[in-house]
């Protein structure tokens, strides 16, 4: 029962993680971004091994695919022996604790230690991580003169091949030893984690940040409402009244308990006590700073850690895919533009191109969250200087009708205490089937779009043919609902 570098920090994030992932692994529900974030942490942390040039890498893999830990301890003992500069995945064990070091570079006087990441910044548990580490080698008698987390660099852009170097695709933290977690409180926190693994009763639930992103939120929470509808879900002190047995603003107000800002804000805006609200005069104030031609915008991006062209960044999104309705005067009937790119090569020209073409001018732009649509534009912007202008007049020109719902001007409680365009486009439209995301065919919302477009290039003929249909239908619904959401705030205004 050897406690790795990663059961150490789920015990350090949640002991119940740590004993459930133990005795319960089957209770686990890994989700597809999950999935994804292995994937990419595989690869970032394959090209990281380049960073000080040759390497010897000790992974041992069995025939059933599982990590031979025996052969790799072997194996990195000879490389130290044998003087080896750099070693990908060093293996050592003390007294039942046991840790892989990403990368473990021999420099003057000792070794330094180098723990991959795969986003663009650094988390607190990433100290206990490499403390670990750092405990382990020490009492294997490896002299550790330096630790280093190291991740992708946020401001570096491709230009050719991706730079396997410090200050081009990674950036590394400064050297860390001396804040690290102490040796001794390492060594107290792994004797806990390991007598909790000797014991079979389940600890008690404690709810806490840690929550979201665990694989065990489904299990611990079974029995309750399903989150969604909480209208608790955005108070960020859930997790306190979640540990105290309370799942719902109802059962909150019937507990007693004070009230936090947060609840009280949305107490104010009557997102719960009332059943709808619809003020007139504010959501005749937001049209009025609508004018025509008004298109309709949405874009689809896909996104990767690594910049895939030239000109990203890591994890940039790269837009392949928008709908675009417009209607050129009141009364008209609106227009549909659409633009999917090639599943093979960089996206972003021909959609660039064909957006000038598509928005006039002079059109108001509506978004649903205009951030996103906004950002889009720039970055488009930035690549391509000859279409800059125009891109940047369609920037101009985006509004957001998402602030109607945002500020509460219109709410019905359908909305479940949400304004996104996923809960608001069904509570305004409840008879109408397709304004419900669930009911469309294969694509549902935007991660499926961005996991579907770049799967597009290894499908065969026919599957192409559907995905791309499927991804017309989706983005297009998006702008078509923007649309019949901007006439009924027109009905309610009257
Ligand atoms: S859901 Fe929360 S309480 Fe349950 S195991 Fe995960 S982190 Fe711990």
């Amino acid at each position: 029962m050897n406690l790795s570098k990663s059961k150490y920090c789920n015990f350090i994030q949640c002991p119940k993680r740590l004993w459930l992932s133990y005795y319960k692994p089957q209770e686990a529900e890994r989700s597809a971004n999950a999935a994804q974030r292995l994937e990419t942490g595989t690869e970032v942390g394959d090209l990281a091994r380049g960073l000080f040039g040759p390497f010897v890498d000790v992974t041992t893999v069995r025939e059933d695919g599982s990590l031979d830990h025996a052969a790799m301890l072997k194996k990195t003992q000879e490389a130290l022996q044998n003087g080896a500069e750099t070693i990908c995945e060093a293996a050592f064990s003390f007294d039942g604790c046991y840790c892989q070091v990403d990368l473990l570079h021999r420099v003057g006087g000792g070794y330094e230690i180098y723990e991959v990441k795969s986003a663009n910044d650094f988390k607190e548990i990433n100290r206990h991580d490499v403390a670990f580490q750092s405990y382990v080698l020490e009492k294997c008698g490896v002299p550790v003169v330096g630790v280093y987390l190291v991740c992708l660099n946020r401001d570096y852009r491709r230009k050719g091949d991706w730079e396997i170097a410090f200050g081009k695709l990674f950036k590394r933290t400064k050297e860390l030893s001396a804040g690290l977690i102490e040796r001794k409180c390492v060594e107290e926190n792994a004797a806990r984690a390991k007598a909790l693994l000797q014991d079979t009763n389940e600890p008690r639930t404690t709810f806490c940040k840690s929550c979201a992103a665990c694989d065990f939120f489904a299990y611990c929470r079974r029995g309750a409402p399903d989150p969604s509808v909480l209208d608790l879900a955005n108070c960020p002190e859930k997790w306190e009244y979640m540990n105290r047995g309370i799942l719902t603003m109802q059962e909150l107000l019937n507990s007693g308990e004070p009230l936090n800002a947060c609840v009280k804000q949305q107490i104010e805006h009557a997102c719960f006590e009332r059943a709808a609200e619809i003020d007139k005069e504010k959501i005749k104030d937001f049209l009025s700073t609508l004018w025509y031609p008004l298109g309709f915008l949405d874009f689809e991006t896909m996104q990767s850690a690594l910049p895939p062209f030239d000109g990203a960044h890591t994890y940039q999104q790269i837009p392949f895919q928008y709908s675009f309705h417009l209607i050129g005067k009141e009364g008209e009937k609106a227009g549909h533009f659409e633009f999917l790119a090639e599943a093979e090569g960089d996206p972003r020209r021909a959609l660039a191109e064909s957006l000038v073409r598509d928005i006039p001018q002079d059109a108001c732009v509506i978004a649903y969250n205009m951030k996103f649509e906004r950002a889009v534009l720039s970055e488009l912007a930035e690549l391509f200087p000859d279409l800059a202008p125009s891109l940047l007049v369609i920037r101009e020109n985006v509004r957001d009708i998402m602030i109607p719902f945002q500020r509460r001007y219109y709410y019905n409680r359908a909305m479940q205490g949400s304004y996104s365009l996923k809960y608001v486009s069904p509570a305004l439209f409840p008879n109408e089937e397709e304004a419900d995301y669930h009911n469309l065919e294969g694509v549902h919302n935007g991660s499926e779009a961005m996991d579907i477009f770049p799967r597009m290039k290894t499908m065969s003929e026919e599957e192409r043919a559907e995905a791309k249909k499927q991804l017309l239908i989706y983005c297009g619904h998006d702008t078509w609902n923007t649309v019949k959401i901007w006439q009924e705030l027109v009905r309610v205004s009257k």
